[in-house]
Protein backbone atom coordinates (compact mmCIF):
# COMPACT_ATOMS: atom_id res chain seq x y z
CA UNK A 1 0.00 0.00 0.00
CA UNK A 2 1.49 3.66 -1.01
CA UNK A 3 1.66 6.42 1.30
CA UNK A 4 1.96 10.05 0.53
CA UNK A 5 5.59 11.20 1.07
CA UNK A 6 4.65 14.72 2.78
CA UNK A 7 1.67 13.70 4.95
CA UNK A 8 1.59 10.21 5.17
CA UNK A 9 -1.67 9.33 4.16
CA UNK A 10 -2.83 6.08 2.30
CA UNK A 11 -2.94 6.36 -1.14
CA UNK A 12 -5.89 5.35 -3.08
CA UNK A 13 -4.98 2.18 -5.44
CA UNK A 14 -6.06 4.00 -8.89
CA UNK A 15 -3.27 5.08 -11.46
CA UNK A 16 -5.12 7.78 -12.54
CA UNK A 17 -4.66 9.44 -9.78
CA UNK A 18 -2.15 12.38 -10.08
CA UNK A 19 -2.21 14.10 -6.62
CA UNK A 20 -2.77 13.07 -2.75
CA UNK A 21 -6.25 13.01 -1.52
CA UNK A 22 -5.52 14.31 1.37
CA UNK A 23 -3.01 16.97 0.91
CA UNK A 24 -3.19 17.70 -2.39
CA UNK A 25 0.48 16.73 -3.20
CA UNK A 26 1.72 15.63 -6.69
CA UNK A 27 2.27 11.51 -6.59
CA UNK A 28 5.97 10.94 -7.64
CA UNK A 29 5.99 9.59 -11.02
CA UNK A 30 7.46 6.21 -9.01
CA UNK A 31 4.71 5.47 -6.69
CA UNK A 32 2.54 5.99 -9.86
CA UNK A 33 4.10 3.45 -11.49
CA UNK A 34 3.82 1.11 -8.71
CA UNK A 35 0.41 1.54 -8.15
CA UNK A 36 0.09 1.08 -11.70
CA UNK A 37 2.02 -2.67 -11.79
CA UNK A 38 -0.14 -3.77 -8.97
CA UNK A 39 -3.27 -3.43 -10.68
CA UNK A 40 -1.85 -5.26 -13.68
CA UNK A 41 -0.68 -7.97 -11.33
CA UNK A 42 -3.81 -7.96 -9.81
CA UNK A 43 -5.34 -7.97 -13.63
CA UNK A 44 -3.53 -11.69 -14.11
CA UNK A 45 -5.61 -13.37 -11.36
CA UNK A 46 -8.97 -12.31 -13.44
CA UNK A 47 -8.85 -14.92 -15.73
CA UNK A 48 -7.14 -17.94 -14.19
CA UNK A 49 -5.97 -21.29 -16.34
CA UNK A 50 -9.11 -22.81 -14.73
CA UNK A 51 -11.46 -20.44 -16.22
CA UNK A 52 -9.50 -20.10 -19.26
CA UNK A 53 -9.53 -23.59 -19.89
CA UNK A 54 -13.83 -24.17 -18.71
CA UNK A 55 -14.50 -21.41 -21.80
CA UNK A 56 -12.23 -23.18 -24.26
CA UNK A 57 -13.45 -26.49 -23.50
CA UNK A 58 -17.43 -25.05 -23.96
CA UNK A 59 -16.02 -23.27 -27.44
CA UNK A 60 -15.01 -27.09 -28.61
CA UNK A 61 -18.17 -28.09 -27.98
CA UNK A 62 -19.55 -24.85 -29.79
CA UNK A 63 -17.31 -25.23 -32.18
CA UNK A 64 -17.95 -29.15 -33.40
CA UNK A 65 -22.05 -28.04 -32.90
CA UNK A 66 -21.29 -25.27 -35.59
CA UNK A 67 -19.82 -27.89 -38.01
CA UNK A 68 -22.54 -30.51 -36.83
CA UNK A 69 -25.36 -27.79 -37.94
CA UNK A 70 -23.79 -27.36 -40.84
CA UNK A 71 -23.63 -31.03 -42.13
CA UNK A 72 -27.18 -31.14 -40.97
CA UNK A 73 -28.06 -28.48 -43.00
CA UNK A 74 -30.31 -29.25 -46.37
CA UNK A 75 -29.08 -28.53 -49.38
CA UNK A 76 -30.28 -27.93 -53.02
CA UNK A 77 -29.00 -29.92 -55.70
CA UNK A 78 -27.08 -26.84 -57.62
CA UNK A 79 -25.26 -25.48 -54.41
CA UNK A 80 -24.20 -29.03 -53.54
CA UNK A 81 -22.78 -29.76 -56.69
CA UNK A 82 -20.96 -26.25 -56.48
CA UNK A 83 -19.43 -26.57 -53.24
CA UNK A 84 -18.17 -30.29 -54.72
CA UNK A 85 -16.74 -28.68 -57.49
CA UNK A 86 -14.80 -25.97 -55.58
CA UNK A 87 -14.05 -28.29 -52.89
CA UNK A 88 -12.27 -30.85 -55.45
CA UNK A 89 -10.33 -27.62 -56.94
CA UNK A 90 -9.27 -27.32 -53.52
CA UNK A 91 -8.21 -30.69 -53.14
CA UNK A 92 -6.20 -30.71 -56.40
CA UNK A 93 -4.24 -27.22 -55.46
CA UNK A 94 -3.67 -28.64 -51.92
CA UNK A 95 -2.37 -31.44 -53.42
CA UNK A 96 0.25 -29.83 -55.48
CA UNK A 97 0.92 -26.88 -52.95
CA UNK A 98 1.39 -29.58 -50.28
CA UNK A 99 1.65 -28.55 -46.31
CA UNK A 100 2.56 -24.81 -46.56
CA UNK A 101 -1.50 -23.97 -48.21
CA UNK A 102 -2.99 -25.96 -45.64
CA UNK A 103 -1.10 -24.56 -42.93
CA UNK A 104 -1.53 -21.09 -44.44
CA UNK A 105 -5.23 -21.10 -44.89
CA UNK A 106 -5.79 -22.65 -41.61
CA UNK A 107 -3.72 -19.99 -39.82
CA UNK A 108 -5.47 -17.35 -41.49
CA UNK A 109 -8.70 -18.17 -40.47
CA UNK A 110 -7.24 -19.28 -36.86
CA UNK A 111 -5.91 -15.87 -36.68
CA UNK A 112 -8.78 -14.33 -37.62
CA UNK A 113 -11.08 -16.18 -35.15
CA UNK A 114 -8.48 -14.22 -32.21
CA UNK A 115 -9.83 -10.43 -33.40
CA UNK A 116 -11.53 -8.91 -30.33
CA UNK A 117 -15.50 -8.79 -30.92
CA UNK A 118 -15.78 -10.06 -34.67
CA UNK A 119 -13.38 -12.78 -34.58
CA UNK A 120 -15.84 -15.66 -32.81
CA UNK A 121 -18.79 -14.46 -35.50
CA UNK A 122 -16.71 -15.24 -37.84
CA UNK A 123 -15.02 -18.73 -36.86
CA UNK A 124 -18.44 -20.00 -36.25
CA UNK A 125 -19.77 -19.25 -39.72
CA UNK A 126 -16.24 -21.03 -41.30
CA UNK A 127 -17.05 -24.01 -39.10
CA UNK A 128 -20.35 -24.31 -39.97
CA UNK A 129 -19.39 -23.45 -43.93
CA UNK A 130 -17.20 -26.57 -43.30
CA UNK A 131 -20.25 -28.72 -42.57
CA UNK A 132 -22.15 -27.24 -45.51
CA UNK A 133 -19.06 -28.98 -47.73
CA UNK A 134 -19.45 -32.45 -45.66
CA UNK A 135 -23.66 -31.82 -46.60
CA UNK A 136 -22.71 -31.05 -50.27
CA UNK A 137 -19.79 -34.23 -50.53
CA UNK A 138 -22.66 -36.49 -49.03
CA UNK A 139 -25.67 -35.46 -50.99
CA UNK A 140 -23.35 -35.64 -54.45
CA UNK A 141 -21.91 -38.90 -53.07
CA UNK A 142 -24.99 -40.06 -51.43
CA UNK A 143 -23.23 -40.97 -47.92
CA UNK A 144 -25.30 -40.19 -44.54
CA UNK A 145 -23.92 -36.67 -43.50
CA UNK A 146 -23.23 -37.49 -40.24
CA UNK A 147 -21.46 -40.78 -40.81
CA UNK A 148 -18.85 -38.54 -43.00
CA UNK A 149 -18.80 -35.74 -40.01
CA UNK A 150 -17.86 -39.13 -38.21
CA UNK A 151 -14.99 -39.70 -40.30
CA UNK A 152 -13.78 -36.70 -40.33
CA UNK A 153 -13.91 -36.33 -36.90
CA UNK A 154 -12.14 -39.67 -36.92
CA UNK A 155 -8.86 -37.76 -38.32
CA UNK A 156 -6.43 -36.19 -35.61
CA UNK A 157 -5.53 -33.02 -37.61
CA UNK A 158 -9.87 -31.78 -37.29
CA UNK A 159 -8.90 -32.69 -33.48
CA UNK A 160 -5.63 -30.34 -34.04
CA UNK A 161 -7.82 -27.31 -36.12
CA UNK A 162 -10.71 -27.92 -33.44
CA UNK A 163 -8.52 -27.06 -30.65
CA UNK A 164 -7.02 -24.37 -32.41
CA UNK A 165 -10.28 -22.65 -33.16
CA UNK A 166 -11.43 -23.06 -29.65
CA UNK A 167 -8.31 -21.55 -28.05
CA UNK A 168 -8.63 -18.36 -30.94
CA UNK A 169 -12.37 -18.21 -30.19
CA UNK A 170 -11.93 -18.19 -26.61
CA UNK A 171 -9.16 -15.76 -26.71
CA UNK A 172 -10.65 -13.54 -28.59
CA UNK A 173 -13.32 -13.42 -26.03
CA UNK A 174 -10.91 -12.71 -23.29
CA UNK A 175 -9.29 -9.85 -25.11
CA UNK A 176 -12.79 -8.20 -25.35
CA UNK A 177 -13.47 -8.67 -22.22
CA UNK A 178 -10.33 -7.43 -21.46
CA UNK A 179 -10.96 -3.98 -23.06
CA UNK A 180 -14.69 -3.49 -22.23
CA UNK A 181 -13.53 -3.64 -18.56
CA UNK A 182 -10.62 -2.14 -18.50
CA UNK A 183 -9.44 -0.58 -21.68
CA UNK A 184 -6.15 0.00 -22.63
CA UNK A 185 -4.69 -1.27 -19.41
CA UNK A 186 -6.48 -4.51 -20.23
CA UNK A 187 -5.45 -5.05 -23.76
CA UNK A 188 -1.91 -4.92 -22.15
CA UNK A 189 -2.14 -7.19 -19.98
CA UNK A 190 -4.04 -9.67 -22.13
CA UNK A 191 -1.96 -9.30 -25.23
CA UNK A 192 1.02 -11.39 -23.59
CA UNK A 193 -1.64 -14.03 -23.12
CA UNK A 194 -2.92 -13.97 -27.24
CA UNK A 195 1.03 -14.20 -28.59
CA UNK A 196 1.16 -17.46 -26.13
CA UNK A 197 -2.12 -18.52 -27.64
CA UNK A 198 -0.85 -17.50 -31.28
CA UNK A 199 2.19 -19.53 -30.78
CA UNK A 200 0.66 -22.45 -29.45
CA UNK A 201 -2.33 -22.25 -32.18
CA UNK A 202 0.78 -22.26 -35.05
CA UNK A 203 2.60 -25.24 -33.34
CA UNK A 204 -1.10 -27.67 -33.64
CA UNK A 205 -1.61 -26.14 -37.10
CA UNK A 206 1.24 -27.11 -38.38
CA UNK A 207 1.32 -30.49 -37.08
CA UNK A 208 -2.05 -30.90 -38.25
CA UNK A 209 -1.17 -29.96 -41.71
CA UNK A 210 1.65 -32.19 -41.47
CA UNK A 211 -0.82 -34.91 -40.64
CA UNK A 212 -3.60 -33.94 -43.12
CA UNK A 213 -1.01 -33.82 -46.09
CA UNK A 214 0.53 -37.58 -45.31
CA UNK A 215 -3.41 -38.77 -44.83
CA UNK A 216 -4.04 -37.01 -48.30
CA UNK A 217 -0.56 -38.72 -49.89
CA UNK A 218 -1.32 -42.27 -48.28
CA UNK A 219 -5.23 -41.78 -49.77
CA UNK A 220 -4.10 -40.99 -53.37
CA UNK A 221 -1.61 -43.88 -53.16
CA UNK A 222 -4.59 -46.37 -52.04
CA UNK A 223 -7.08 -44.61 -54.89
CA UNK A 224 -5.99 -42.16 -56.92
CA UNK A 225 -8.30 -39.20 -57.58
ZN1 LIG B 1 -0.68 13.78 1.25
Amino acid sequence: MPYCVRCGAKLPEDEEARFCPNCGAPLPQEVRRDIAKKRERELLHVAPLRRRLILASFIFLLCILATCFGTLTRIEEGEAQAIVSDFNEIEKIIQKAGIQLIFGNNMMYCLAMFIPFVGPAGGFYVLYSTGKVLAALSHVQGYNPLFLFLMVMACPHAWLEYISYSLAISESIWLSFFIIKYRYRGLRVEIINAVKCISLCAILLLAGAIIEMALITSVSKIAPI
